[in-house]
């Protein structure tokens, strides 16, 4: 059996009060949720405080993106050995912000899961399609291709202790969900592709469904065969949609 995550991405978006009231208002949830693992990923400023107010609470917490260099002349660069520093279980890594606004390709993506583990920290690979690509039928080639990028770079067995994000890009921050009938496609997709690798990996890997998940959407999405729960953007900044996708999980 896998355990259900439900994590949070930040994004762009916070204040010193909006996150003290945020990780208050959903840290009793958290807790009540004994057999949900709950995580945030706020932007690298609040990563301290973050760390201090769960030090109480069962929420653990990542990074959004870390850099491939561990120290030196990298200016704006946030290191993943900072993030592990302040107790950190996770970062980000590919999210489709990241692969569109800062050219990130997979080479780029794969260097950084890399860095990633070799500093303690558990990735979260985030893939998916354009609505271009859906519409085109290259939905399983490109989910394929990414993980490939990163398996070729790092191994088959790394993917172990990794989380796989599928986050189709044209249901991020869009408002339009995936239907669980077609989330749960690509998910028993991805599976089957890594089962044909390793057994004990496509089994053991948590697979999250990314897209606009909301409290109303997440119970049907979390009740699929292979979905292990959400990454989530917008609702993750909305206490009681949080706690309602955390309820989801249960
Ligand atoms: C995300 O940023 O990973 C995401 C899924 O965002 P949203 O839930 O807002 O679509």
């Amino acid at each position: 059996m896998r355990t259900p995550l439900v994590m949070g991405n930040w994004k762009l978006n916070g204040t010193k009060e909006s996150v003290a009231t945020l990780i208050k208002g959903i840290e009793g949830a958290a807790d009540a949720a004994s057999n949900v693992e709950v995580a945030v990923c706020p932007p690298a400023i609040f990563i301290e405080q973050v760390a201090n107010l769960t030090a109480n609470n069962s929420i653990e917490f990542g990074g959004q993106d870390v850099s491939t260099n561990v120290s030196g002349a990298f200016t704006g660069e946030t290191s993943p050995v900072m993030v592990k520093e302040f107790g950190a279980k996770y970062s980000l890594v590919g999210h489709s912000e990241r692969r569109q606004y800062h050219n990130e390709t997979d080479a780029v993506v794969a260097a950084k899961f890399v860095a990633i583990q070799e500093n303690g920290l558990v990735p979260v690979l985030c893939i998916g399609e354009t609505l271009e690509e859906r519409e085109t039928d290259k939905t399983f080639a490109v989910v394929e291709a990414q993980l490939k990028a990163v398996i070729d770079v790092a191994g088959i067995a790394a993917i172990e202790n990794s989380v796989i994000a599928y986050e189709p890009v044209w249901a991020i921050g869009t408002g339009k969900v995936a239907t669980s009938e077609q989330a749960q496609e690509v998910h028993a997709h991805i599976r089957s592709w890594l089962n044909a690798q390793s057994e004990v990996v496509a089994e053991k890997v948590q697979i999250l469904y990314g897209g606009s998940v909301k409290a109303n959407s997440a119970k049907e999405l979390f009740a699929q065969a292979d979905i292990d729960g959400g990454l989530v953007g917008g609702a993750a900044l909305i206490i009681e949609e949080f706690v309602g996708i955390i309820e989801g999980a249960k």
